[in-house]
């Protein structure tokens, strides 16, 4: 009876923690299987769309005041959840504007898809995107990762890149070379600031060989059965190391000065190996699938079996693409 009472008295003496009243366009409890292109039936503790810069400052405040890490989300087609909840806040990017600023340059929102930035290209003539056919990625994911393809990349289009640092609220401009873009990295994969918009470089071509191109990168991947199964695409990067590339050059497949990461795995016949419910893909090895209902957990053992085995057998030391959460 004493210690129950004694129980009372402190709840009521100790200091509460401060914890704000939550914005009502914060969302609670969300389920983040549609939100990652791998399927992950993973959870969010707090979720949020955003698409003004006014919310998305009043939204960091609130999570920096309730002490909650936060995780800013593209499209979810390069990450690995791997665990049942993100104790946190997701915040979806979905600034989606663009605004011509001349004959060259636009500026874009973060949150727009990847396609229909492609779909605008092609309704106006402009070339240099085609490559991004079939990556269902936003612009903010592509420039964080400097997605590519094809001997592109979205930092071959940057002109300059608008932050917002979640610690001042305030804005930053990157030029194209502070953005330190290499393949598939960027300066932003180091510091953790939103991107906000994009300012890209466009030129004028012919609408037919737009189209045409935009069809033929569509088309490689689909017949990888690239669009089949959830995934996140490329697990891991390609290679560049040059004595890799002179002692495998007969054998492997280099595309752009690299061996493709898929040859090595594939050559440690692990194509069509499963765990739980995922598998590695039997028409690409550089893709794991989600069969049915896998885990994080085991797209993670796959990625180690991948490792583990190209390293007996290649010493060569596999590097991911995805970025892999490890709340
Ligand atoms: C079928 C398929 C095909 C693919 N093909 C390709 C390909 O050809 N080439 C290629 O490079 N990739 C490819 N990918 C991978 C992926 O689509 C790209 O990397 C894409 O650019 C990721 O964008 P996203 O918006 O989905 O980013 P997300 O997966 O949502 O996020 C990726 C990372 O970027 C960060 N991020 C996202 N938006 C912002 C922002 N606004 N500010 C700050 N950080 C941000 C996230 O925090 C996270 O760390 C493919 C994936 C699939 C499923």
């Amino acid at each position: 009876m004493r210690t129950h009472l004694r129980q009372i008295v402190l709840e009521y003496t100790l200091p509460r923690p401060l914890f704000m009243k939550t914005p009502i366009w914060i969302k609670k409890n969300i389920l983040l299987k549609k939100y990652n292109t791998f399927g992950l039936e993973t959870k969010a503790k707090y979720f949020v769309k955003i698409s003004s810069k006014d919310k998305l400052i009043k939204t960091l405040q609130w999570a920096k005041e309730n002490s909650l890490p936060f995780f800013i989300l593209g499209n979810g087609s390069n990450i690995l959840f791997l665990n049942k909840e993100f104790p946190g806040i997701i915040i979806k990017i979905e600034n989606n504007r663009i605004k011509k600023i001349n004959q060259n340059k636009i500026v874009v929102g973060a949150g727009m898809m990847l396609k229909d930035l492609l779909k605008k290209f092609i309704k106006e003539n402009w070339t240099g995107l085609e490559w991004v056919s079939g990556i269902p990625g936003t612009v903010g994911g592509a420039v964080f990762c400097n997605a590519g393809g094809f001997g592109y990349d979205i930092g071959g289009l940057v002109k300059k890149v608008i932050t917002i640092d979640p610690k001042t609220y305030q804005e930053k401009i990157y030029s194209l070379k502070d953005c330190k873009f290499k393949y598939r990295d960027s300066i932003f994969k180091k510091k953790k600031e939103i991107i906000w918009e994009v300012e890209l470089l466009i030129k004028k071509g012919k609408k037919e060989g737009i189209i045409e191109k935009a069809q033929e990168y569509w088309d490689y991947k689909a017949k990888r059965n690239l669009f089949k199964y959830p995934s996140a695409g490329s697990v891991f990067k390609n290679v560049f190391a040059k004595e890799v590339l002179n002692k495998y050059k007969k054998g492997a497949t280099i595309k752009g000065g690299k061996i493709s990461v898929g040859w090595f795995i594939d050559q440690c016949n692990l194509k069509g190996k499963k765990i739980g419910g995922a598998m590695i893909s039997p028409y690409h090895a550089n893709v794991i699938i989600n069969i049915n209902k896998a885990k994080g957990k085991n797209i993670l053992d796959l990625i180690k079996i991948c490792k583990e085995k190209v390293y007996q057998k290649f010493k060569i030391k596999l590097k991911e693409e995805i970025i892999v959460i490890h709340y």
